[in-house]
């Protein structure tokens, strides 16, 4: 089954094919973000304009790299949530159009679920499972006893863990978004700040970063009063080494408590390098049962191949939309 899969929720405009879930056939992702950099963060009606730009481009791209016309699909499957509205809205109309003009049955996906699901081109699911989904605008632990099925067990109390990210980078006048610099410069410093560890001894799966954030740019603020100087490779170790430790953490108490399988790591920050190590060592030496799955790290961020592999699973539900098909900017879990 060949599904073709389109995601444009924030500022990648994405097209993919998709063989049974899988097997990934092409994925074409226009990302706009040089367009948005000057405002440091994505500016929504800047991104609508490139989608509408780029999608029919990329939806021509994806078949030709694909080497499959639309006679050869079974399915149309495009992100209607969460996301911002407008941007959500280009996707939808162009997956619309196309699911009409072939007789093609229309399959709306959760953008959260498709992060899970590019797991899936590394390894089989096997459940029950963890994922930690660590993206720009969530950080949530879901539990999965089977396919489409998802439990939200824990999620940030304020700002996601990208978001922490990309605010920190600002401070320390990186380019949006800076999550990939700051990891980079975390391996050249040392823990010589020691931010605190929030909610690491609560008795929940629940993170905050807001104050681990204010506390990083109340550090560069401080200094540059006293005119002194910062230390910006040991601010990088110290923020990351926070943020990390509190994500292993709790995902390995997560993992353990309800007897995982397998922990499924998801979203752009999923790509950290640290965040990579410290799992892999802490399930290893506490928990070597649990196989972890990460995701290449170009299938971490935004793209469609992802949502191509959820809807796979998705289209056997039977759970399909018809033209009426809205835009759910705050869609969740339930
Ligand atoms: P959401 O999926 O919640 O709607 P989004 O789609 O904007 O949000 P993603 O594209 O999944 O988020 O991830 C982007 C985020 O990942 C950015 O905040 C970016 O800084 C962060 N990121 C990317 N690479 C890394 C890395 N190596 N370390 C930490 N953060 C990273
Ligand atoms: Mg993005
Ligand atoms: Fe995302």
């Amino acid at each position: 089954r060949l599904i073709l899969a389109v995601e444009s929720s924030c500022d990648e405009t994405s097209v993919a094919v998709v063989e049974d879930g899988n097997q990934i056939l092409s994925n074409i992702v226009a990302s706009q973000i040089p367009s948005h950099q000057r405002f440091g963060g994505v500016v929504p009606e800047v991104a609508s304009r490139h989608h509408v730009e780029q999608i029919t481009l990329c939806m021509k791209e994806a078949l030709t790299q694909a080497e499959v016309t639309p006679a050869d699909l079974s399915g149309v499957a495009v992100t209607y949530g969460p996301g911002l509205v407008g941007a959500l809205l280009v996707g939808i109309s162009a997956a619309k159009a196309f699911s009409f003009a072939h007789d093609l049955p229309l399959i709306p996906i959760n953008h959260m679920a498709g992060h899970i699901y590019a797991a899936q081109f590394v390894e089989d699911f096997q459940f029950p499972l963890m994922a930690l989904l660590v993206s720009g605008g969530h950080t949530e632990l879901v539990y999965m006893k089977e396919h489409g099925s998802y439990e939200v067990i824990g999620e940030t109390r304020d700002d996601a863990a990208g978001e922490a990210y990309d605010k920190v980078g600002r401070v320390l006048g990186l380019p949006y978004p800076s999550g990939k610099k700051i990891d980079e410069m975390a391996h050249e410093g040392e823990d010589t700040y020691h931010f605190p560890r929030a909610m690491l001894k609560e008795d929940n799966y629940d993170f905050s970063f807001s104050g681990l954030k204010s506390s990083v740019i109340n550090t560069v603020h401080n200094a540059e009063q006293r005119g002194e100087e910062i230390r910006p490779f040991d601010l990088a170790t110290s923020f990351q080494a926070s943020v990390v430790e509190v994500l292993v953490t709790k995902t390995l108490r997560a993992c353990k408590d309800y007897q995982v399988k397998q922990l499924v790591i998801a979203g752009g920050v999923a790509a950290n390098k640290g965040l990579r190590q410290g799992l892999e060592l802490g399930l290893k030496e506490q928990q070597p049962e649990v196989s972890l799955i990460q995701p290449p790290l170009k299938l971490c961020g935004d793209n469609a191949a992802m949502i191509g592999a959820c809807a796979f699973y998705e289209s056997q539900k039977e759970q399909l939309a018809d033209m009426y098909l809205n835009a759910e900017p705050s869609l969740i879990f339930e």
